[in-house]
């Protein structure tokens, strides 16, 4: 099984990593780790990267696709893998895939990790790293008994440069920039899988081995109904409080425009909800902008209009959304 995880810096990638890695018997292949231990042996690899890792910034494509190339090619990674940190934008995407396909294989899933700014902040300021063992603690959610010193070793603990508040918000909006465009890029694929990040970590991994079960066992295009609409479940999950992406709030927008056209919504009202979707950033708050409006088949918008609200909706037997 070859898996990708995605989510913003501190949506707990590493740890999920590791767990679901570990359960699914897969070797977990973490770009960042990796980039990590060669800064640490002080090789060109890692003399070339560390400027960029301090800043918050992405490792220049072209060094880090050599390096997934050649770590692909390793003999534990011949029967699958789970790739944490990588693909990081659009164009490492693309190049997977078409190294996946010159290997006559291809990704089976990828994980998304879903989890707000304010969170990631949170999340990412009180972590510290020992400088002996490498084991990460948290000021907050998992302190060592004494502040500065790691429990299991004695090492000292130090914040990662990478860790700190102006860097943090610099690698979300790298995220943002960069990564988010992946989300898209896979849902198109009908590979994505979406996952609420946020509570204790057992429940999360829990959360995203079911998900993973659930997808797996899916047939693959089998055409039937029950298979489009257990797809559509992978693909569109109600947990209302996944964050939206911008081919579901193109679709609210649609429908929104056919409701205006059709007179049940005021140019005034139009308005106001179409603002609303722009800034919503839930599932639910796109879906409570239709609540109170009747149902609209899909397959009765412009072809051009559901195409692109969502590549692929059209041509799938349940492409009627409920009001
Ligand atoms: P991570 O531990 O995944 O947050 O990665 C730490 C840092 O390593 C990132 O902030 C980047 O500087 C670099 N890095 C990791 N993966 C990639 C990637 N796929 N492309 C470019 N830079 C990466």
């Amino acid at each position: 099984m070859r898996l990708v995880l995605v989510g913003p810096p501190g949506a707990g990638k590493g740890t999920q990593a590791q767990f679901i890695a570990s359960h699914l018997s897969i070797p977990k292949i973490s770009t960042g780790d990796i980039f990590r231990s060669n800064v640490s042996q002080g090789t060109a690899l890692g003399r070339r990267a560390q400027a960029f890792m301090e800043r918050g910034d992405l490792v220049p494509d072209e060094v880090t696709i050599a390096m997934v190339t050649d770590r692909l090619q390793e003999d534990d990674a011949q029967s699958g893998y789970l790739l944490d940190g990588f693909p990081r934008n659009v164009p490492q995407a693309e190049t997977l895939k078409k190294l996946l396909s010159a290997w006559d294989a291809r990704l089976d899933v990828v994980l998304e990790l879903v989890v707000d700014d304010d969170e990631v902040v949170r999340r990412l300021s009180g972590r510290r790293t020992c400088r002996r063992c490498g084991r990460i603690w948290h000021v907050l959610f998992d302190p060592p008994a004494h502040r500065e010193i790691c429990d299991d070793c004695g090492g000292e603990l130090f914040q990662r440069d990478d860790d700190r508040e102006e860097t943090i918000r610099h690698r979300i909006e790298v995220y943002q920039e960069q990564t988010a465009p992946l989300v898209a890029f896979y849902a198109d694929e009908g590979i994505l899988l979406g996952i609420d990040a946020t509570g204790p970590v057992e429940e999360i991994t829990e959360r995203a081995l079911s998900a993973l079960r659930r997808f797996i066992r899916l047939p693959r295009a089998a055409g039937t109904v029950e298979a489009a609409v257990a797809e559509r479940e992978m693909r569109m999950p109600s947990d209302p409080k996944l964050r939206c992406s911008d081919a579901d709030r193109e679709r609210t927008v649609a429908l929104l425009r056919e409701h205006l056209a059709a007179g049940r919504l005021t140019a005034e009202e139009f308005n106001e909800r179409l603002e609303a979707a722009f800034a919503a950033r839930t599932q639910g708050q796109l879906d409570e902008l239709l609540a109170d409006l009747p149902a609209i088949d899909l397959y009765e918008l412009p072809d051009a209009t559901v195409r692109r609200s969502w590549p692929g909706y059209g041509q799938l037997p349940w492409g009627r959304r409920s009001g």
